[in-house]
């Protein structure tokens, strides 16, 4: 795949090929919910997952779409714990949960740190709780939080790609030594961490996406990360469409995230997850769909390889 576009990646670039935000209220998570996941602790537990609305985050990566769900400006004072405070009265009980903010939770522009102690505070009774963030806003504040918080603090991170021209393409800002530091830093803290692990960003054959996802996996384990994610790539934040059009993006194979997977698994270093929202965009075959979803969620859980799907598809 041709990986020279004629036009230069930069943030006014991608920032000018988006549509519109979703309207949003800062009084409410923008949506909030509960799944079965494998814990670190290796049973298959309900996990909450809140996604918090607040200001947008200020790198501009190439494959990013979670700013669509954010606001221009720091969001009121106590808002956070507010939307933490309500999210947690319209979910079940449960014992670990995600604090999703389409950004970073370290980035004091979404998350004020004067609200660290109350949010510590509401999430008192859970035994685990994970957070995102970009490696470079990780330091000690991250440390003063866990520190607040009773339950253990996991932080989840955007590795993306170890492709050395690729993760420059992206604009994330971030080169692989940050990432390889971060994690030696959380781990010196006894902080977990999980690596988020691109499939098929744009610029690469479907081979290539295979291939540089795996080494991904190598990189993240070699530095330290407990788990990983991988996330197949998808279009729908304007310059993912734009690169698409173009010839310079396509989105990876749903067989390919089986592939992945049962590589990270097989590994046998950690957990690995096969990120499947909205995956139906990652499948061209109605009659296998179903199967390989079953097939990718059944892994997720139960982190053994399981026998796989046949379907002629695979040799059209
Ligand atoms: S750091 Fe994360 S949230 Fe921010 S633009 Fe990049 S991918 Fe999106
Ligand atoms: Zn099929």
């Amino acid at each position: 795949m041709n990986d020279n576009p004629s036009f230069e990646i930069n943030d006014r670039w991608i920032v000018s090929s988006r549509g519109k935000k979703n309207s949003v209220d800062p009084s409410r998570p923008y949506a909030w919910l509960v799944e079965k996941e494998r814990t670190s602790s290796g049973k298959i537990e309900d996990m909450a997952t809140v996604f918090l609305t607040n200001r947008e985050c200020p790198y501009h990566c190439l494959m990013c779409d979670l700013w669509k769900n954010t606001t221009d400006n720091t969001v009121p004072a106590g808002a956070i714990a507010g939307q933490i405070e309500w999210a947690l009265s319209q979910l079940p009980e449960t014992r670990h949960i995600k604090l999703y903010n389409s950004g970073s939770f370290f980035d004091g522009r979404a998350i004020p740190v004067e609200e660290h102690a109350r949010i510590a505070s509401l999430l008192s009774h859970f035994d685990t709780v994970i957070v995102e963030s970009h490696p470079r806003l990780i330091n000690d504040k991250c440390l003063q939080f866990r520190d607040m918080l009773k339950p253990a603090l996991h932080i989840a991170m955007g590795l993306e790609t170890v492709h050395p021209g690729i993760i420059r393409k992206l604009n994330k800002r971030m080169t692989l030594e940050d990432f390889e530091h971060t994690v030696q830093f959380l781990n010196r803290h006894q902080i977990m961490s999980r690596a988020f692990i691109l499939l098929r960003p744009p610029f690469l054959s479907e081979a290539e996406g295979i291939c540089w996802a795996e080494r991904s996996i190598d990189f993240a384990f070699g530095a330290g990360v407990e788990c990983c994610t991988i996330i197949p790539v998808r279009a729908g934040n304007g310059a993912m469409d734009l690169l698409r059009g173009t010839g310079h993006f396509e989105p990876p194979d749903i067989v390919s995230l089986e592939r992945v997977l049962e590589y990270g698994i097989g590994l046998r270093r950690g957990r690995v997850f096969a990120d499947t929202w909205d995956i139906g965009l990652f499948s061209s075959c109605d009659k296998c769909l179903t199967q390989r979803t079953q097939r990718l969620t059944e892994m997720n859980l139960s982190q053994e390889i399981i026998g796989p799907v046949v379907c002629g598809c695979e040799h059209r």
